[in-house]
């Protein structure tokens, strides 16, 4: 049997229960998914990618075939490297479509065997993202039911009560 595996890449600064709507609707297509945290030194996230691994592990330990891994470089390579020919990548509003379309136009011109797959979140998650979640733990607002219990522990570790 064949093992169909795809790349969620991300940021995942830090992951939200958006992120995880997502991974838990790719499951019901893919055999495998994994978690690739982008380690773009170009962004200044606020967690570590170590962190930000961490964080995605222990909020995907109940579901399977989840691999969390990192890469550096670019996502087309690193896709190979993994071999799957398949990138995920959230939508939430049409505001992410003019880039998305874009990056996955960009990347089948590169390479034309490897396609993006669009999954859409469910509706609570639509105005949802790691740097609306920053800014709300940084003026200490509550965060829960938006991002898992071990991401509600790390902010209050970086931003205090
Ligand atoms: P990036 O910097 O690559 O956009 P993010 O961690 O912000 O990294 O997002 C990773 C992917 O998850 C993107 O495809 C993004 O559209 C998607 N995503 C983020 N938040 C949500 C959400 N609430 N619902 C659905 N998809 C989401």
């Amino acid at each position: 049997m064949v093992m169909r595996a795809a790349v969620y890449p991300g940021s995942f600064d830090p992951v939200t229960n958006g992120h995880l709507d997502v991974i838990e609707r790719a499951l019901k297509i893919f055999d495998k998914i994994i978690v690739a945290v982008g380690d773009n030194p170009g962004k200044k996230p606020l967690f570590s990618t170590q962190e930000r691994i961490e964080m995605l592990k222990e909020s995907t330990k109940g579901m399977k075939n989840v691999e969390v891994d990192s890469f550096l470089g670019l996502l087309l390579d690193y896709v190979k490297k993994k071999n799957s020919k398949v990138i995920i990548r959230g939508l939430r509003a049409v505001s992410d479509f003019d880039f998305e379309f874009q990056r996955a136009l960009l990347n089948r011109v590169a390479d034309g065997d490897i396609e993006t797959v669009f999954i859409m979140t469910k509706e609570n998650y639509v105005y949802l993202n790691s740097s609306i979640v920053k800014e709300i733990a940084m003026f200490h607002g509550r965060v829960n039911g938006l991002v898992p219990k071990i991401v509600e522990e790390k902010l209050r570790e970086k931003f205090g009560e």
